[in-house]
């Protein structure tokens, strides 16, 4: 997998070596030599990853951090800071500036590899998600991105040492709600329920998390599960393995308390986000074919399953036949009683409609006051005699309407059409339905009038 890389440094020479070594493993390598540079290459080009100096002159690996963070057209990169190697104190500031991952200097080249090669591919799935959510975004969905937090996250700790387990827990209870498993059989099984990061113990004597971390990698239930493991530093074969295998990140022990709870708040961050972007993406696809106001299908849904039928009924399938549904006087139930009380009639007439209909028909509302049955199987006199009991059902029993105070009488005017032949198409049967509709109109309205071909 290729990624394209930002390399940030003030000095010339750590550059070219970063440039050599990434583009040795054929990543396309950007650069900038100071922060304001990196800011606008990163908005620019769209890099995959950033590599962050931490000291630098004027503006710090910090502040272009944090910057990059609160842009939302930047905020998703993954970025690696480049910390001293003793610089712990620079690496739990970098995870609270919002920093992904870290490398200290002088940067050893297998995990840097491994870890550039285990965001590129948080990277790929993260922007399909963007992706698909850009629908989304329109609909003013991606604002509450901003408002998702790093704190309260479900967390399992995977540890046969009760003790060790609970010095870990005991730095993270204040913000998280932690537990321990000391099964890795029941971990997994656990890792399937609502759970935001698992903290597997790596080097635990009574079994092996490196094998749980791929049991829950390659799971469907668990897959997305941030995982963070802890590893022995000196067992460097085992560190890439992790990465490999898709840890999403790694601490050495003995273990830091505190960059242990800044890299806990950044996976438990970066998983709401990913569930925020699913979760909208669901939303967005259900907007996609829905009516907002009656929770009926949409026009739009409407005219692709039609197509689809009318194209079997061409090719000798079952007939196909369309109700249109047009409320009478409708502007005046607006203009009398107010739009709001205008859309209770229609919720309600939604309802009824829907009721009405068989479960396989499919109730959608065009736009305006205007409904479409289609009724799949159902030739022009049944569509005609369940468009009767429709019209009836409406006369019959008034609308409550200004939150049930009033009642409204209200009437509808149907016009009915069924396929006929090898060229329909789904404009020629709405137009014959619609021309129903007309003369039902014309005639005197709450009336149903079906043409015949
Ligand atoms: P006709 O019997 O000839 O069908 O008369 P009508 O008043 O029902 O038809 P017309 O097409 O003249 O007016 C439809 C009205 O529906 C006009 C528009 O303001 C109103 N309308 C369209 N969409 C909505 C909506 O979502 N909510 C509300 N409350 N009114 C809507
Ligand atoms: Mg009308
Ligand atoms: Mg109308």
């Amino acid at each position: 997998m290729t990624a394209r890389i930002l390399v940030v440094d003030d000095v010339p020479a750590n550059i070219r070596l970063l440039e050599a070594k990434l583009t040795f493993e054929y990543y396309d390598v950007l650069s900038a030599p100071d922060g304001p540079t990196a800011l606008q290459i990163a908005a620019r080009d769209a890099p995959d990853i950033i590599l962050l100096d931490v000291m630098m002159p004027g503006m710090d690996g910090f502040e272009v951090c944090r910057r990059l963070k609160a842009n939302v057209d930047t905020r998703h990169i993954p970025i690696i800071m480049v910390t001293a190697l003793d610089g712990r104190e620079e690496r739990i500031r970098g995870l609270d500036a919002g920093a992904d991952d870290f490398i200290t200097k002088p940067i050893d080249d297998v995990i840097l590899m491994a870890r550039v090669r285990s965001l590129a591919r948080l990277k790929l799935v993260t922007d399909e998600l963007r992706e698909r959510e850009e629908s989304g975004r329109r609909l003013g969905l991606i604002e509450g991105v901003g408002r998702l937090r790093a704190s309260g996250g479900r967390i399992i700790v995977v540890d046969d040492d009760a003790a060790r387990a609970r010095r870990l827990m005991a730095g993270l209870a204040d913000e998280h709600r932690v537990s321990q498993e000391a099964d890795p059989a029941t971990a997994l099984a656990a890792s399937r329920t609502r759970v935001d990061l698992l903290i597997i113990n790596a080097a635990a004597d009574s079994f092996d998390g490196l094998r749980l971390a791929a049991q829950v990698r390659s799971h469907e239930g668990s897959r997305n599960l941030p995982i963070l493991a802890i590893v022995n530093p000196d067992d460097r074969g085992r560190m890439v393995r992790a990465l490999e295998i898709g840890v999403n990140d790694l601490l050495p022990r003995p273990v830091d308390p505190e960059e242990l709870s800044a890299r806990v708040r950044t996976q438990v961050k970066r998983k709401r986000f990913a569930d925020f972007l699913r979760e909208k993406l669901d939303f967005s696809l259900e907007m996609a074919v829905t009516d907002a106001l009656t929770g009926l299908h949409n026009r739009r849904y409407m005219t692709s399953q039609l197509q689809a039928l009318i194209a079997r009924a061409n090719h000798g399938g079952e007939t196909v036949a369309v109700l249109l549904v047009d409320i009478d006087h409708f502007k005046g139930v607006n203009d009398l009683f107010g739009h709001d009380a205008g859309d209770e009639v229609l919720r309600e007439f939604g309802v009824r409609l829907a009721t009405n209909v068989r479960a396989v028909d499919l109730p959608c509302r065009m736009g305006g006051e205007e409904f479409v049955v289609v009724m799949p199987g159902t030739r022009l006199e049944d569509a005609q005699r369940i468009a009767e009991r429709i019209r009836i059902n409406v006369e019959v029993a008034p609308f409550r309407i200004l939150g049930g105070q009033e009642s409204l009488p209200v009437t509808v005017s149907i016009g009915v059409a069924a396929t006929r032949g090898s060229d329909e198409t789904p404009e020629s049967l709405l137009k014959r339905a619609d021309d129903g509709v007309y003369e039902a109109k014309s005639s005197g309205r709450n009336r149903v009038i079906a043409r015949a071909a």
